[in-house]
């Protein structure tokens, strides 16, 4: 089958915020015996964008390149497959990069799989998952991430990356390259699951949710939990264009933190044990204490509830979030000295 390609294409509905955007032209790959010949025409190309379901992108001029879009289809369970190492309440599955990330996770509570049910209900797709180690109510990706198979974008060469091999962090991976776009089409995702759930509760809304009085809940009862908490506190993107949290929580020397307390005692800190020279702050919290909750632009805004969350009230352009959220990050800096990260890729 030939590959299906769109010259000139319209990529306002493939990107979460809504903003116009359009790719000199957009591949759509659904069968991987076509991606070699999908990196091909990207080497070609002179700018490339790898692109899932658009839920972490934003798009600030047209792309003049191609545009590869990974809709690879297929999940399966794989007991048998390295059950010694994994011990026997642990099971493998995979699922192809394109697959929904959401149905995803349903379909493995289906199988009578716990430990993606925290995550439950981040939009996009699972080959994306990965390349920023999504994490979500106290669960990260990389705590049930077993393997990553993936070809190179310079020549084509198969690699299969162990979850030790990502470069997982916080929100960063080998694949989320700071120095450029990442090199690797990620074809499938392997995720080592549990058939004896261990629920994980101590996230504050969960424990709410879950008083510890009352009988442990399943797998399934935690996901709808979180889903309940994801739809009353995100604004949906269907409804209101946004790429949730739009910065990371940046991480600072201890000393950096203990001096900001001081002179803000409302301040949270929060402190792994693992590394008690470093504290992660709230992104959100600074940006509210700079004024921007709520704030306006044209159509580019700071969420009236999130001031994490910016958002396309409608006719934005990507150029006039960018500049938003480069003011954000002026005035953090100004006012505490902290440089707030994107999460969201800007392209
Ligand atoms: C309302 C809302 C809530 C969100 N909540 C969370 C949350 O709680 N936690 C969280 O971690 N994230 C959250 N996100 C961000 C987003 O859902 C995740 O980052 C998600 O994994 C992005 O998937 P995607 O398919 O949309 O990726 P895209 O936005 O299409 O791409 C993101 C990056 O991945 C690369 N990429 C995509 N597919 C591939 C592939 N097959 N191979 C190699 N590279 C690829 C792209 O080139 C790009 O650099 C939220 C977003 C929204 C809109």
């Amino acid at each position: 089958m030939p590959l299906a390609i769109t010259e000139s294409a319209d990529l306002s509905a493939l990107n979460s915020f809504g903003v116009a955007a359009r790719a000199r032209r957009l591949i759509t790959l659904t069968d991987e015996a076509d991606a070699p010949e999908a990196i091909d025409q990207l080497q070609s190309a002179p700018a490339s964008l790898l692109l899932g379901a658009g839920s972490n992108l934003l798009f600030t001029r047209d792309v003049d390149g191609t545009v590869l879009k990974v809709s690879l289809a297929g999940r399966r369970v794989l007991d048998a497959i390295d059950g010694g190492r994994l011990g026997n309440a642990q099971v493998l599955v995979e699922a192809a990069a394109g697959e929904p990330w959401h149905d995803f996770v349903l379909w493995t509570l289906a199988q009578g799989l716990s430990g993606l049910e925290n995550l439950a209900l981040i939009p996009g797709s699972v080959g994306a998952a990965p390349v920023q180690n999504i994490g979500a109510y106290g669960v990260e990706l990389s705590e049930h991430l077993h393997s990553v198979r993936a070809l190179s974008l310079d020549d084509g060469r198969p690699c299969e990356f162990a979850a030790a091999d990502c470069g997982l962090g916080y929100r960063d991976s080998r694949f989320r390259s700071s120095a450029g776009p990442s090199r690797w089409l990620i074809l499938s995702v392997r995720f080592a699951l549990s058939r004896k759930p261990r629920p994980r509760l101590h996230y504050p809304d969960l424990q709410t949710a879950f008083p510890p009085t009352a009988p442990p809940p399943s797998p399934l009862d935690i996901a709808h939990a979180v889903c309940a908490i994801r739809r009353r506190k995100l604004p949906n993107p269907a409804e209101l264009g946004n790429a949730g949290s739009f910065f990371r929580n940046p991480v600072v020397d201890a000393i950096h933190a203990a001096r900001l307390t001081a002179n803000h005692p409302g301040l949270p800190v929060y402190r792994d044990p693992a590394t008690p020279q470093l504290a992660k702050l709230p992104a959100g919290w600074l940006i509210e204490q700079c004024g921007w909750k709520g704030a306006r632009r044209g159509d580019a805004g700071v969420h009236t509830q999130h001031a994490l969350v910016l958002v396309n009230y409608g006719r934005a352009r990507g150029s006039d979030i960018a500049a938003l959220a480069a003011d954000i990050q002026a005035s953090v800096i100004e006012r505490f000295g902290v440089r707030l990260e994107p999460e969201v890729v800007f392209v």
